[in-house]
């Protein structure tokens, strides 16, 4: 077997990165770590500004001919790219799972057919996107959407392939080329994509994966004067980071960020309902941007609730994340249990009681955890935790609830437990948040605008708006024959 190939649960993944439709070594790798055991997956080529460079450069000379290839044909290939990845969708699934710890069972039903769909979706719209003609005085204008150039697109370990593709599918659909640069922590899923979209005829170096750290290949692709795009998911320091890098050159940035959103049950809500909107949180063992990890109750119902909470949340499953059975997996590293369980110990010294959990597990497991008897203003109820842990405050009326739901500085997402349509209508309405679920949660669209408010983002994708990010949107306007407007 090839040293630039590894075995992940009997899937081969090559180690290198993807340049140009070729591999490319480093010389330097880093170790890639299942956060399942601690064993290791592969040693991954460590990009340097050389590779990182070398990906910009193919992505720019492979652009002209991508953009100019019909539109139909795009998505015809894009198609085929969906095809590939819906063939090897078993082999992408374990492959994550053992790369960030995520449930087996949400990469196979939920994560990787939706990985497939954002190329279909994105396809699809391509060829509905519309050339709006109008007259101005006799004179046509004919707006069309122009592909841009290179994107820049990085992305984080909590849901590496769906974030990925959620960019990718749009920027090439657009007619632009793409550097990929995912999360240290979760590098073998970007790598198989890299061979589905070849054996797709995707061209070489329309797409590219640089492998590598972010603190030491960022700086090369966010400044790159030949970048045209850049859309980041991740965390708020490495946004202003990246703008700062970007704004040189005023590359257009699209940021997808943190949250801490809030989960509001009003006392006449189907209680069992909110007490499942509420365990939900703990998915992915709470490594979700959208997780609504405020509980705001009001204060009539708290005990009942309360109550409720603690007897579902206490029949839990947590353990390996291959086992269907499983509920919560592990956290992705010990550089991150470390931070969630400072954030926790921090709380409860100042006073926060642990309604349960509040402590570390074997391994990279931490115990769902519910803290309450926290203040609006403490760390616990404005940081983003990014892990099994949520806190419950409670209120008396619905402008208290509203200002505490609106109360910190993300604006992600918010969910609204009650059983009144109007206040469902009157509360939705006052609440700062790029998605808003009425006793729902979770059900995204592909046609519908994402992203977040305040600082949980700056820019909205998908649906049209993607096109709106990934295009250089152009009016054209013609005067009639024979026409003198300067006359
Ligand atoms: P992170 O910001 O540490 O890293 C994200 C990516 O940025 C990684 O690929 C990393 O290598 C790269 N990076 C790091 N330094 C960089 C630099 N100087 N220049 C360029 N790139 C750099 O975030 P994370 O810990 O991987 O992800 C968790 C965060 O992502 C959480 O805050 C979470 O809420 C957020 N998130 C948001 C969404 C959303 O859609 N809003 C979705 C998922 C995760």
């Amino acid at each position: 077997m090839s040293a630039h190939l590894t075995t992940v649960a009997g899937v081969p993944v090559d180690t290198r990165h993807f340049i140009g439709g070729e591999r490319v070594a480093s010389t330097e790798t880093f170790t890639d770590v299942s956060p399942i055991d601690g064993s290791t997956l592969g040693e991954i080529s460590r990009g340097t500004a050389m590779e990182a460079a070398a990906a910009v450069a193919a992505a720019k000379a492979a652009f002209p001919a991508w953009a100019a290839t019909p539109r139909a044909e795009r998505a015809r290939i894009l198609h085929a790219v969906a095809d590939g990845v819906e063939k090897r969708l078993e082999e992408l699934a374990i492959v994550e799972t053992c790369d960030n710890g995520a449930l087996l069972r949400s990469h196979r039903r939920g994560v990787m057919p939706r990985v497939a769909h954002n190329f279909r979706f994105f396809a699809d719209r391509l060829l509905t996107l519309g050339h709006e003609d109008f007259d101005t005085r006799g004179h046509t204008n004919h707006v069309s959407w122009d592909p841009a150039g290179p994107c820049v697109l990085i992305t984080p370990w909590n849901a590496p392939l769906m974030l990925a593709t959620w960019k990718i599918a749009p920027a090439l659909a657009a007619g632009n080329t793409v550097i990929l640069k995912p999360a240290e922590w979760t590098p073998l899923t970007a790598s198989l994509l890299a061979d589905i979209a070849t054996e797709a005829g995707l061209p070489a170096g329309v797409l590219n994966v640089v492998q590598g750290y972010g603190s030491e290949i960022g700086d090369v692709l966010t400044s790159h004067p030949d970048v045209r795009r850049i859309s980041f998911t991740g965390s708020v320091p490495t946004a202003r980071h990246i703008a700062a890098s970007a704004a040189p050159n005023l590359t257009p940035l699209s940021l997808e960020l943190g949250g801490k959103s809030p989960l509001l049950v009003f006392a006449d809500a189907d209680l069992d309902l909110a007490v499942d909107l509420a365990v939900e949180q703990y998915d992915n063992a709470g490594q979700v941007c959208l997780a609504a990890t405020r509980i705001l109750v009001e204060e009539t119902a708290a005990e009942e609730f309360t109550r409720r909470f603690v007897e579902k949340a206490s029949r839990l499953k947590q353990g390996d994340p291959r086992d269907e059975a499983t509920d919560i997996g592990p956290n992705i590293h010990p550089r991150q249990l470390e931070k969630i369980d400072g954030f926790v110990q921090r709380a409860l010294a100042a006073g926060a009681r642990a309604v349960i959990g509040g402590h570390r597990k074997d391994g990279l497991y931490y115990a769902p955890t519910l803290l309450t008897d926290v203040a609006q203003d403490s760390e616990i109820v404005q940081e983003e935790v990014f892990g099994p842990v949520l806190t419950l405050q409670t209120f008396t009326d619905e402008e208290e609830a509203v200002r505490l739901a609106n109360g910190t500085r993300f604006g992600l997402a918010a969910t609204v437990a009650t059983g009144d349509p109007d206040r469902a209508a009157r509360v939705s309405a006052r609440l700062v948040a790029g998605t808003v679920w009425v006793n729902c949660f979770f059900v995204r669209d592909l046609r519908a605008p994402f992203g977040g408010s305040r600082h949980s983002g700056v820019g909205r994708e998908g649906g049209t708006w993607s096109f709106d990010f990934y295009c250089d949107l152009k009016n054209t306007v013609t005067a009639p024959k024979g026409w003198n407007d300067h006359g």
